[in-house]
Parts: C-alpha cells; sequence; structure tokens
C-alpha cells in the first residue's frame, strides 16, 4: 500500500546523513564528555562542534546554546527560570492562548504559585498583534513568551517587532521557535530574542536532543541539578550522539532552505487551492500568507477530525486532527477554539505538515482520497444535508 506522512509537525523522519554522524558517538567515541582523558576529549570535541552548528543556524555564540532534551525541557527551563530569578521583580508573565502546552502548563503551575499570567488572544487567523503585547506589559512583567509559529495552524506570529518591543520596555522575551528552526530563516540578535527553544526531531534530527539558546548576560537558575555540564546550566551526562545528531540535522535543514520552501509551499498551496474545489464547506484555518511553508489545516464541516484520520489511515495517509482524543480527551484544540471556531467546527480539522521528501505524487494522492473520505462520512453524519 502507498503509504504518504503528512505529520511532519508531530516528528519527522531521522535521516540517514544524520544518523551516520551520529553512529561513531556510540559505539567508538564513547567517552564522557566530563572526563580528561583521550576518549572523553573526542566526545567533548564532538558536542562543541555541534554546539557551534547549532549557534550559526539563528545567528548566536556559542556559549548561549544549552542542550538539553528537547522543547519541552527548554521551554519549561526558560519560563521556570525566568520566574525564579526575576520574583523580586515582579510576578507577571505575558504569552498567548495558542501556546504549546510545554508553555501553557508551565505558566498555569506558575499561576498556582503566586504568579500572575496574562493569556492574549488571537484573532481569527491565530495572530496576535505587538500593540497587544504593549497594551499588556505592566511594570511587574519580567517575561512574554510568545511562539515563533504555531504547531497546529502554522501561523508565523510578529516575533521581530514584539522583539523590539520587548527590549525597549526593558522585559525578557522567550519564543518557542520548535515549529520554526530549521524551517524559517531565524537571527536571534536581530529579531531582538532574549530565549529561544527548539527541538532536532522536528527538523530530521534525532529525538530526545533539544536546546535553549540564552542571550549572553541572562543568568538562569539549571531545570535539573547534579553536575555541572552545561556550565552549570544544565546537569546530567550529555547526550553526545543527539546533539552531534541535532547539529548536522539543523546544518542541513538550514542550507538552501529557501528553495526547498519554495518547493514546499508549492505543494502546500496545491493543497490550500485544490482541496475546496473537491470538498464543499471546508475552511483553510490559520493565516492564509504568514504560515509554515510545510503546514495545512482544514476544517471540513459536518464530520469528526478524528473519524477523518482513521479513514485516512486506512488509505497509508498519516495526518493529525485539532481535537486531542488521542489523548484521552474529547476537547477540541485549545488553538482552534481561542481562533474564535466552534466546538463543532473545530472538532472536523484535520492538519497535514509536509517536509522536503514530501512530493507531488504524495499531495496528489492525498487530492484523491480525502474528498471521497469526507463523501463517504458525510453520508453518515446525522448534520449533513447535502
Ligand atoms: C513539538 C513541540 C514542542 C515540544 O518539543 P519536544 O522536543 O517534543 O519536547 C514544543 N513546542 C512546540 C511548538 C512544538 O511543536
Amino acid at each position: 500500500m502507498k503509504r504518504v506522512y503528512l505529520d511532519n509537525a508531530a516528528t519527522t523522519r531521522l535521516i540517514p546523513e544524520v544518523l551516520n554522524e551520529m553512529m561513531p558517538y556510540m559505539t567508538e567515541v564513547y567517552g564522557n564528555p566530563s572526563s580528561p582523558h583521550y576518549f572523553g576529549q573526542q566526545s567533548q570535541m564532538a558536542v562543541d562542534r555541534a554546539r557551534q552548528q547549532v549557534a550559526d543556524a539563528i545567528n548566536a555564540e556559542a556559549n548561549e546554546i544549552i542542550f538539553m532534551s528537547g522543547g519541552s525541557e527548554a521551554d519549561n527551563t526558560a519560563i521556570r527560570g525566568v520566574a525564579e530569578r526575576y520574583a523580586k521583580k515582579g510576578r507577571h508573565i505575558i504569552t498567548t492562548a495558542v501556546e504549546h502546552h510545554a508553555v501553557l502548563h508551565t505558566c498555569q503551575m506558575l499561576e498556582k504559585n503566586g504568579y500572575e499570567v496574562t493569556y492574549l488572544p488571537v484573532d481569527e487567523y491565530g495572530m496576535v498583534t505587538v500593540d497587544q503585547v504593549r497594551e499588556a506589559i505592566r511594570p511587574d512583567t519580567i517575561l512574554v513568551s510568545i511562539m515563533f509559529a504555531n504547531n497546529e495552524v502554522g501561523t508565523i506570529m510578529p516575533i521581530p517587532e514584539i522583539g523590539e518591543l520587548c527590549h525597549e520596555k526593558g522585559v525578557l522575551f522567550h519564543t518557542d521557535a520548535v515549529q520554526a528552526v530549521g524551517h524559517l530563516p531565524i537571527d536571534v540578535k536581530a529579531m531582538h530574542i532574549d530565549m529561544l527553544s527548539m527541538s532536532a526531531h522536528k527538523f530530521h534530527g534525532p529525538k530526545g536532543t533539544g536546546a535553549l539558546y540564552v542571550r549572553k548576560g541572562i543568568v538562569l537558575p539549571p531545570l535539573i541539578y547534579g553536575g555541572a555540564q552545561e556550565r552549570n546550566r544544565r546537569a546530567g551526562t550529555e547526550n553526545v550522539p543527539g546533539i552531534v545528531g541535532m547539529g548536522k540535522a539543523i546544518e542541513l535543514a538550514c542550507t538552501d532552505l529557501d528553495e526547498k520552501n519554495r518547493r514546499m509551499m508549492r505543494l502546500r498551496d496545491k493543497l490550500i487551492e485544490e482541496l475546496p474545489k473537491r470538498i464543499p464547506e471546508i475552511k483553510l484555518n490559520g493565516h492564509p500568507t504568514k504560515r509554515l511553508p510545510n503546514n495545512v489545516n482544514f476544517s471540513i464541516k459536518y464530520i469528526e477530525g478524528e473519524s477523518i484520520l482513521l479513514m485516512l489511515d486506512l488509505n497509508g495517509i498519516a495526518a493529525s486532527s485539532g481535537s486531542a482524543c488521542t489523548s484521552g480527551s474529547l476537547d477540541p484544540s485549545h488553538v482552534l477554539l481561542a481562533m474564535g471556531l466552534t466546538h463543532e467546527i473545530a472538532h472536523g480539522s484535520v492538519r497535514m505538515t509536509l517536509c522536503d521528501e514530501t512530493s507531488e505524487d504524495d499531495i496528489d494522492y492525498v487530492l484523491e482520497v480525502l474528498p471521497k473520505v469526507a463523501e463517504r462520512l458525510r453520508k453518515m453524519s446525522p448534520l449533513y444535508h447535502g
């Protein structure tokens, strides 16, 4: 059976070239980077090389990169770190209603511990404005945390403008850039970013490895205690193969980025233009132009996202939906609800996320299968009278 993977926002394939770089660091170069002998120093050198590769990808300095277990840990480290370190200055944090749960749940935990959090609402496209942030900043605001690009609907936030505002106001600015690193050009200096979260498995690197960029001069307490690794900023023996893989993956992802994105956007736009011609009463979610090159998100009226996914899967297509049934709850996506969609419409959403390995054939296959799936499900739907 033909299989088409369109769930690259959930995770990506580890590319063989990256795996090849990682392999020696499991069986041959296996020293602990903290050990002063030859074995250890070889590992240490590999970690340093990867740190430079990651820094170069976002125009940072190598010593501003802290390796850790992934995007969730990076978000936790940034937000909890600022909250703890700057508690005397203030206890107010600004974020958005559409963040990843790694940010939202961390903020909710802080609310239970005496912090105040402003969750900025978004417009129908999932966007916040600089003016909203400006109006929300108070004398006791210690952190603004706003995602670079949304993982569900692909909307790209006005990050450079928000960064500039935060610097003007003297407030720290963190961005969860897990969906953006390796996908969009990023320059932490030009964009006035103080802290930035990233995760290797979202750009064809290994799972369980990520990094937090922390601008020079900002000192955060660590989340994990126990050793002097990462210059006392994150304890624990380094995941050397993972870190090496992350370095290689980010370098590859940023090579010919514009060209890869142009190709992906053409395929993305083919789905965006063709699906509404073949399926009546469907609605594109997310911003029409300020969106990730690989993101397509549609609500298909009268049917359930979960049923669509099941039927797509039976036809070999892997996608994702806005409702979190898989996690045991029937609540529709908080992102779609924040954008003003009704529960009913939000439930009928499908997300398809491409990568640079997605082919025209894959897209044509989706254009053939999805309309049939939608029609079949609508025939069974008590809500549909088309
Ligand atoms: C995937 C993702 C995360 C979590 O990253 P992990 O490495 O899986 O912990 C955080 N934020 C966003 C926007 C994501 O897409």
